[in-house]
């Protein structure tokens, strides 16, 4: 079924009643390059989020072992039953990806595939991420200035909280761009297709928690300095924050845009430290 020929998708659509939703951010793939593209390297285990009338879900089944595509909108379930008819390696299960339990889509490891809703890019990644699941890698496509932050480096303007999180447990690369004349309604932006590869963690800390605290906290207020920021998250006297910078050879006024997740690291292990000296 030529799932983003806008003569087989409209009328597919209508058939089932089916009208777009911009809450839950509905923007349907309309060339057939995109999809093909993204699913290339598709194989083994594969869950796709929001698999919409089907045409990315239709591509991955087409190359991977077993698909589970996790769709939130239950008006597009007989949609998918009709489109992906051909398949059996694929099933669709009618759920909030943010809520599914991602242990229990398959016996093994698996990769994820999505054209993901805008409202909840960066929710949907650390989920994905922090879950601790089984996951190889993660292609998905993001509005382009989501793609940029979280590919960005220290000391590129786009670069922030998220990307130094993701740091902890992906690679990421930019795969290609997809402007908004690929999609059906239209949208405000362009797109771009990145993938995640999950790492290792290349830090080693005394706590996590604390360390995801100081990347948090360190771009809390942008303005300000890390010491500044660090103050209030920790509770620390500008003595006490100014001497921990010092000790790790960083300037007393540098900014959190400038650091990177090994910096971090150090940082959390150094307050950490300090809370282990403090009485009791
Ligand atoms: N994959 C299709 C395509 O490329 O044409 C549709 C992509 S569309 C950008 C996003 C899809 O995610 C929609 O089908 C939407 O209903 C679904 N969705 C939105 N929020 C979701 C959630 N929390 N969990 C699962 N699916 C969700």
């Amino acid at each position: 079924m030529a799932l983003t020929d806008l003569n087989t998708l409209r009328p597919l659509l209508e058939k089932h009643g089916f009208s777009f939703s911009k809450g839950l951010g509905q923007n349907f793939l309309i060339n057939a390059v995109v999809p093909r593209k993204i699913a290339e390297n598709a194989k083994g285990n594969v869950l796709e989020i929001g698999p919409g009338a089907g045409c990315l879900t239709y591509e991955l089944a087409s190359r991977a072992e077993k698909v589970v595509a996790v769709e939130v909108d239950g008006r597009l379930l007989s949609v998918l039953s009709e489109s992906l008819a051909e398949f059996s390696n694929v099933s669709v299960l009618h759920a909030d990806i943010l809520k599914t339990d991602l242990f229990s889509l398959f016996d093994g490891d698996f990769s994820v595939y999505a054209n993901l809703p805008y409202y909840i890019t960066t929710p949907v990644v650390m989920y994905l991420l922090e879950s601790g699941a089984p996951i190889r890698e993660i292609t998905v496509m993001v509005q382009k200035e989501v793609a940029d932050r979280f590919t960005a480096e220290p000391g590129d303007s786009d670069y922030g909280a998220v990307t130094a999180s993701i740091g902890y447990y992906a690679k990421t690369e930019k795969l290609f761009s997809v402007s908004s004349g690929n999609f059906l309604p239209r949208p405000k932006v362009d797109s771009a297709v990145i993938r995640l590869t999950k790492i290792s963690p290349p830090v080693s800390v005394r706590s996590r928690e604390t360390l995801f605290r100081v990347i948090k906290s360190a771009f809390a207020m942008r303005r300000k300095t890390l010491v500044n920021n660090l103050k209030q998250e920790f509770y620390l006297s500008k003595d006490e924050g100014e001497a921990i910078l010092e000790k790790l050879g960083f300037e007393k006024t540098v900014r959190g845009e400038r650091l990177s997740l090994a910096d971090y690291a150090k940082i959390a292990d150094e307050i950490e430290k300090r809370k282990e000296c403090e009485p009791a």
